[in-house]
C-alpha cells in the first residue's frame, strides 16, 4: 500500500503542478457531474446509509443526500466569483496602488472522513477542496462500509484519479496516509484521534482542519416554552439516534419545569417513535457493537425515566433520558454520541457554571428562554462551536455561516464560502503604479522624519 500511496500522490503532484486544476471551467464541470450523479443515484446512496446503520431515508435525504446537492448548487453558482482575485480598497501609503486577494490552491489535500453522516462529512470538505482547485485523497471511514463503496464508486466515475482518489480502509490506511507530506489535512472524527492527526502532520507543519465533538450543553431557562423546546430536542438528540456531533449533549434545566420537560419529552418521542421505538422505520441504529456496549454501560446504576430498552443483536438502543446523573458518572465523563440524553436540574443560574466548565469548550450549546437578556448572557460566557437559541442542531443549515469547534472540539470552520476558503491560502497582493514614486521612505531619512511619523499613524 505504501507504493500506492506514493504513486497515487506523485501523480496528483504532477496533475497539479501541470496547472489543470487552476482552470475554474474544471471545477465547474466536475463539481456539476457530482451532483448530477448524485442526484441519479440517490436511492443507492439511501440503500448504503440504511444497510450501515439502518438510516431512515427521510433523514438521509435531509441531512445527507439532499443537503450535500443543496450546497453543491450553492458553490457551482458562485465558483466563478469565489475564484477571481479580490479587489481590497488600498492603503493611502502606497499610493498608487491596487490590491487583491488571490485565492490559491494548497495542493494536494487529504480528507478523512468519520462515520455519522459518512456521505455528506466525505463529500462537503471534497467539494469546497475541489472548488478551491486543490486535488483530493479521502479516506471514508470502515465504520460505514456501504457508503464509503457508494462513495469510491461515485467517486471514482466523476474524478480522475490524478484529480481525486479514494482510499478505502481502517487504522492502519489512515497512519500510512498521515506519514506522507500533505499540503492540506481535512480530518472530522473524534478529539483522541484528531490529537493523532495533530501529532503526526506537525513535523512538516501542514495547515489542516480539525473537526472534533465535545460535550454540548442545553440549557433550559424557566421562562421557555417547554411543549416546543422538549419537541424540538427530541428531534435533534434522536436524529441519527443521538451520533451526531452537535446533537445536545446533557440538559440543564431549572428545577421548576423539570417535571414539565420530562412529561414533554416522553409525550413526544411516543409521538416520533411510537410506543416501541425498536418498530419505527424512523429510528437509525448504533453504528457497532463497540459503540453499543459503550452506550450501555452508561446506562449502568443510571436512573432511566424514559427508554432505557436495549437489543444488542439489533444493535438497538431506545432513546433514553436519564435523570440526574452525577458528574462523577460514566454517562457525565465524555461525548455521549448516542441516544442517551441526561437532564441535569439547577436552583440557581450560578449553578450552571460549575457544571459547563467541567468540561472542554464543546462544539455547540443550546440554550431554551423566552428571555433575550438570560440567552444572551449565556452565549457571551461560554466558549463553543456554535449554537442555537430556542432550538438545537439547525445552525448547520445557513450557508452563510461557518461551522467548526473551538478548542478542544476543533480548529478551522466550512460550509459554502467558508470551505472554499479553508482550501485555499489567501494571497495578498499590491500592485504598485510606476506612474509616481512617492520619495518619503528612502534613505536618507534625514528631516523627513517628523512627516512620516504623522502620516504613519493616521493611515
Ligand atoms: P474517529 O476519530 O474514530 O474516526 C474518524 C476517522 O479517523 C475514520 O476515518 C478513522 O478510520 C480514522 N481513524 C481512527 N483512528 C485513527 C488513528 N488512530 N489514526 C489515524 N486515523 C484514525 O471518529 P468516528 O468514530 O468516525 O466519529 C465520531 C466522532 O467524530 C465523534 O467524536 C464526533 O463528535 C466527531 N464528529 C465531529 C464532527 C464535526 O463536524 N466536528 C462531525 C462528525 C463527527
Amino acid at each position: 500500500m505504501d507504493n500506492k500511496i506514493s504513486d497515487l500522490l506523485t501523480t496528483q503532484r504532477s496533475f497539479f503542478k501541470e496547472g489543470k486544476t487552476q482552470e475554474v471551467a474544471l471545477r465547474i464541470e466536475k463539481l456539476k457531474l457530482l451532483r448530477s450523479v448524485i442526484e441519479v443515484r440517490e436511492k443507492e446512496i439511501c440503500d448504503a446509509l440504511y444497510k450501515d446503520f439502518k438510516k431512515p431515508v427521510f433523514e438521509s435525504v435531509l441531512s445527507e443526500t439532499g443537503f450535500i446537492i443543496s450546497e453543491l448548487e450553492y458553490v457551482i453558482k458562485r465558483l466563478k466569483d469565489w475564484s477571481k482575485p479580490e479587489k481590497i480598497s488600498s492603503s493611502w501609503t502606497n499610493f498608487p496602488s491596487s490590491d487583491y486577494i488571490y485565492s490559491e490552491p494548497y495542493g494536494t489535500c487529504l480528507i478523512i472522513a468519520p462515520w455519522n453522516y459518512p456521505f455528506q462529512l466525505a463529500i462537503s470538505p471534497i467539494m469546497g477542496a475541489i472548488a478551491a482547485g486543490n486535488t483530493v485523497v479521502l479516506k471514508p471511514s470502515e465504520l460505514a462500509p456501504h457508503t464509503s463503496q457508494i462513495l469510491a464508486d461515485i467517486l471514482e466515475k466523476v474524478f480522475d484519479p490524478a484529480m481525486l482518489a479514494v482510499i478505502q480502509g481502517g487504522i492502519p490506511i489512515s497512519e500510512e496516509l498521515l506519514k506522507e507530506k500533505w499540503d492540506y489535512v481535512f480530518f472530522t472524527g473524534s478529539v483522541p484521534v484528531g490529537r493523532i492527526v495533530a501529532k503526526a502532520i506537525a513535523p512538516h507543519l501542514t495547515p489542516s482542519t480539525l473537526e472534533l465533538g465535545g460535550k454540548n450543553p442545553c440549557i433550559i431557562h424557566s421562562s421557555a416554552k417547554v411543549e416546543l423546546a422538549a419537541k424540538r430536542i427530541v428531534w435533534g438528540k434522536f436524529l441519527n439516534a443521538g451520533q451526531t456531533c452537535i446533537a445536545p449533549d446533557y440538559i440543564l434545566i431549572d428545577k421548576s419545569i423539570k417535571s414539565n420537560f420530562i412529561d414533554a419529552v416522553k409525550k413526544e418521542i411516543t409521538a416520533a417513535y411510537g410506543t416501541n421505538p425498536e418498530h419505527s422505520k424512523d429510528y437509525a441504529r448504533i453504528i457497532n457493537s463497540k459503540n453499543f456496549d459503550r452506550l450501555s454501560n452508561m446506562l449502568l446504576g443510571e436512573h432511566c425515566v424514559a427508554g432505557g430498552d436495549l437489543n444488542a443483536a439489533d444493535l438497538f438502543i431506545s432513546p433514553s433520558i436519564i435523570d440526574e446523573p452525577s458528574l462523577e458518572s460514566k454517562i457525565m465523563e465524555d461525548e455521549i454520541f448516542g441516544p442517551l440524553l441526561p437532564v441535569i436540574s439547577y436552583s440557581n443560574e450560578t449553578d450552571i457554571y460549575p457544571v459547563i466548565s467541567n468540561y472542554a469548550k464543546p462544539l455547540a450549546l443550546y440554550v431554551f428562554s423566552e428571555e433575550n437578556s438570560f440567552s444572551e448572557k449565556i452565549i457571551k460566557n461560554y466558549s463553543f462551536g456554535g449554537g442555537a437559541i430556542n432550538d438545537v442542531v439547525v445552525q448547520v443549515v445557513n450557508k452563510k455561516m461557518p461551522f467548526g469547534g473551538v478548542g478542544n472540539s476543533g480548529k478551522g470552520a466550512y460550509h459554502g464560502k467558508f470551505t472554499f476558503d479553508t482550501f485555499s491560502h489567501k494571497k495578498s497582493i499590491t500592485k504598485r503604479g510606476t506612474w509616481l514614486d512617492v520619495p518619503l521612505r528612502y534613505a536618507p531619512y534625514t528631516g523627513k522624519l517628523g512627516l512620516i511619523s504623522k502620516l504613519i499613524k493616521k493611515f
